[in-house]
């Protein structure tokens, strides 16, 4: 059970490990491709329009007739209509408009772009004609980590009407944020990955714990049917003897003898009983078919009663119940079998677990709180690390440790104490100090008369 549970472990970080390991790398490669996709697609769109924008260039503007053009000479003409430049034929918004289309058109709709139109000067310059720029026009020429910049040349085609008559211009174009534009037009694909990738841990990290749950679980069950044999079969043995005893024809003449192996029976007749009651009471706690026959309770009367009936033990191991009945108010609303059985349980607890050299002592106190009762069960006895303290309420849960094992049950009794608390509405609250003692509060509402 517990290999199968390592490989199962094992093998499915290793699986889940791989699968990060090739999605990251897979989104990696999409980035890159989608990448190299976009830059191509600018390239197409950017040369298309550039062509066309050259193309204009390289005519006169339309109000010069094909007519003109044949029969005017050529340097009246130059005269007249100095060949404009792009910048000066489209407005920078009409320029920002072409560009947008045309990126449109190649699948970059929702790219982010700035662009100028820049001549060169007589000092060897560029000069800036038109354009659109968010942040300054350097600024943004120089952030090329984040932007990618393309430079086209417009001039007007060789062997043209308009050739060498207007200056070389050169298109610059910025696509800010470009690495941001890639991931995010993968952004649906990124986020799925990443939300299966997350799914997928969470889905192993719940079987794990199922798993885990499970374990403990059959642990917890061999460890019951261990204390339960145990439980069953020592008085059976002890009743056993003492009826091998009784055989014996010098006891069954001795009344004396005779008596005190029908007492041992007996008792051990009402042990084996008591455990059978708690294992049955477990069962019906688990179905939910304990009725509660409410009436009001004088809780001073029951612990008096539960600390009379433990006297016996506490006195034969030089121990005592010191009694602080001190609230005013104390009566609850409550059933009176269930509600002595809790208290007994954890009185009973209290000298189950003392310590073998100190005589155990008892301290159960009430007190009222607002509207409410409060009883402490407070011992000197072996105390619980603060793990058990958190579990001591699960049902079957035994601490294991030191030599506990000596004493015996189920594991139910607290249980059937916490269910019979939270059945009466109230509260209970557990300390305890390894080697020392420990202290059980509870709290009920006060009957109201
Ligand atoms: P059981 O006594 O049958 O083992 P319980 O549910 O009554 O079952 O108690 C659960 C566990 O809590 C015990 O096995 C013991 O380890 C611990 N425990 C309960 N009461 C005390 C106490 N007063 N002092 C120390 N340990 C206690």
């Amino acid at each position: 059970m517990k290999k199968l549970f390592t490989i199962i472990t094992i093998l499915i970080t290793l699986s889940l490990i791989g699968i990060i390991i090739l999605q990251v790398s897979w989104i990696n490669n999409t980035l890159l491709i989608k990448e190299e996709q976009t830059r191509e697609n600018l390239e197409i769109s950017m040369y298309d329009l550039t062509s066309e924008l050259q193309e204009e260039k390289s005519k006169f503007p339309s109000i010069v007739s094909p007519k003109m053009i044949s029969e005017w000479p050529k340097d009246q003409l130059l005269n007249l209509f100095k060949a404009p430049t792009i910048a000066q034929r489209y407005t920078a918004f009409k320029m920002y408009e072409k560009l947008r289309k045309s990126f449109d058109r190649h699948g970059l709709r929702n790219t982010k772009f700035e662009f100028a139109i820049v001549s060169e000067n007589n000092n060897f310059g560029y000069e800036l004609q038109s354009g659109r720029f968010e942040a300054s026009y350097e600024k943004s020429l120089e952030d090329t980590v984040n932007n990618l910049v393309y430079y086209w040349p417009i001039n007007a085609l060789e062997g043209s009407e308009t050739e060498s008559l207007s200056p070389n211009e050169t298109l610059i174009v910025v696509i800010s944020d470009f690495k941001e534009f890639i991931f995010r037009s993968l952004g649906w694909m990124i986020a799925g990955a990443i939300l299966f990738t997350i799914i997928i841990l969470a889905a192993f990290y719940i079987t794990l714990r199922a798993l885990l749950r499970q374990k403990k679980l059959s642990e917890i069950k061999s460890d019951f049917i261990n204390n339960m044999t145990h439980e069953l079969k020592t008085p059976l043995a002890t009743i056993s003897l003492a009826v091998d005893a009784i055989k014996n024809p010098k006891v069954i003449n001795d009344p004396v003898k005779l008596d005190y192996f029908s007492t041992i029976i007996k008792d051990e007749n009402k042990r084996m009983n008591k455990q059978v009651e708690t294992i049955l009471q477990a069962a019906l706690l688990d179905r939910q078919e304990v009725q509660l026959r409410l009436k009001t309770l004088d809780v001073h009367h029951i612990l008096s009663g539960i600390s009379e009936n433990f006297k016996l033990q506490l006195n034969e191991r030089s121990g005592y119940a010191k009694m602080e009945l001190n609230a005013q108010n104390d009566q609850v609303q409550g059933d009176e079998v269930h509600f002595t059985n809790m208290l007994s349980n954890l009185v009973d607890n209290a000298i189950k677990y003392s310590r073998e050299d100190v005589p155990p002592i008892l301290h159960i106190s009430t007190q009222n709180s607002g509207n409410s009762l409060r009883i402490r069960v407070e011992d000197n006895g072996i105390g619980m690390s603060r793990e058990t303290v958190s579990r001591i309420f699960e049902k079957f849960y035994r601490a294991h440790t030191g030599n506990i094992h000596n004493v015996k049950g189920f594991g139910l009794g607290l249980s059937y104490v916490k269910t019979m608390v939270d059945a009466h509405h109230g509260k209970i609250k557990v300390e305890s100090t390894p080697g020392k003692g420990s202290v059980f509060v509870l709290e009920f509402p006060n009957a109201i008369d």
